[in-house]
């Protein structure tokens, strides 16, 4: 079977986990740690970064040091990998989901405008609340979806109008820019990277969160980090063990040596898909919007009509590492209940969706060997 999507360890991952043994440093302080937070902060193009045990854990103490608090509702998309309402689960938060753009399967702004004009009204205090469920809104988080931005321009003047902190999920984006501007630059007030083993660069394991406000990300180090006060037994709030260890840096500080010829990779593979299923009547490649230049995480294609499943079970047949994409999170049994938007776009394309093999790793021969099976199989 071509996998779907597996590490690519081709760099300095084995030295640096020496050094880890050899100076032992291998918990969670260590030289690699800070050269982690380092590269990720350079690459995403922000000032300051904490790196974190997971992508969720960063999340869930990005949401908090934003101010979201028990009882809130935080806006999602309706399409993402369920981490993204866990997370604001574990803030003892909920979900208000909204629908994504077809056009970059990311939050769609019109749908933010309407949902926040239209379902929102500020009390007495001046919180902003969910007018059908008087709970107060807390933050926006964006999801850059298969490592596209989503279109933050409006988003983020949207979040300003309406005063409520961003924190994108940026989970496999980083190496993406939108309209030329780094990440960093798009205004979200911090942005989660993860580093599990099917992201484009990996940790074995991790995350990080990333921010321009010097206050602000010290926050959420401080949350991480059982929230201790100086070199003692104190800590001053109720915190969490989120950090990163000096093992799971040194692979990610080998792999983030490796980003740009990775993201190039990623770039490839899709273009190579996009090319080769254009002829195709009945697919549509991923989207493509003008305002930004993805990561390009995941390649595939979409179906025009009709459910992806059977042709995936023909594809995994034939060797191929074809696989659905996320759910949406309404029909997720712990977050049914949520307050949503119209989701109709999220409704409709998940089911149609194909993910094929995009290792980074994938020889050129491998992609023929996909691209050839799929066209026999899709047929013309
Ligand atoms: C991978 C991913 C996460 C979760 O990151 P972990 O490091 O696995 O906790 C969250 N959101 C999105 C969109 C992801 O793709």
């Amino acid at each position: 079977m071509i996998p779907l999507a597996i590490p690519n360890l081709a760099g300095n991952e084995r030295a640096y986990l020496n050094e880890c043994i050899d100076s032992t440093f291998v918990s969670t302080v260590g030289p690699f740690v800070n050269r982690f937070e380092q590269m990720v902060g350079e690459a995403a193009g922000y000032a300051y970064t904490v790196a974190t045990s997971a992508g969720t854990t960063g999340l869930h103490a990005a949401l908090i040091a934003v101010g979201v608090e028990p009882g809130d509702l935080v806006i999602i998309p309706g399409l993402s990998f369920i981490a993204t309402a866990n997370a604001v689960a574990h803030a003892h938060a909920l979900p208000w989901m909204l629908d994504i753009d077809s056009e970059s399967w990311t939050l769609d702004p019109r749908q933010l405008e309407k949902a926040l004009r239209e379902e929102t009204a500020r009390n007495e205090h001046g919180a902003l609340l969910h007018k059908a469920t008087g709970k107060r809104v807390a933050a926006i988080v964006p999801v850059y979806t298969l490592g596209m931005p989503a279109d933050m321009d409006p988003i983020v003047a949207l979040a300003r109008e309406f005063r409520l902190p961003v924190v994108a999920d940026g989970a496999a984006a980083l190496g993406a820019r939108y309209k030329g501007r780094s990440l960093g630059e798009l205004g979200a007030d911090l942005t989660m990277f993860s580093f599990n083993g099917n992201k484009t660069v990996t940790a074995g394991g991790g995350g990080a969160v990333s921010g321009n406000d010097e206050a602000l990300v010290k926050r959420v180090r401080h949350l991480t980090t059982t929230a201790r006060v100086g070199a003692d037994y104190d800590h001053d709030m109720v915190g969490f063990n989120y950090r990163m260890t000096n093992i799971q840096a040194a692979v990610g500080c080998a792999q983030m040596e490796l980003l740009p010829r990775f993201v190039a990779r990623k770039r490839e593979i899709s273009a190579f898909y996009d090319k080769r299923f254009a002829a195709l009547p009945g697919v549509l490649p991923f989207p493509m919007p003008d305002f930004a230049e993805s990561a390009c995480w995941f390649a595939g294609f979409v179906l025009k009509e009709g459910d992806s499943a059977a042709l995936r079970a023909r594809l995994r047949e034939k060797g191929i590492d074809a696989r659905p994409f996320w759910k949406p999170l309404h029909f997720q049994a712990p977050f049914a209940a949520c307050p949503r938007g119209d989701l109709s776009v999220s409704e409709s394309i998940w089911q149609r969706i194909v993910t094929l093999p995009c290792s980074t790793g994938i020889s050129d021969a491998e992609l023929e060997q996909v691209a050839a099976i799929v066209m026999a199989e899709v047929g013309l």
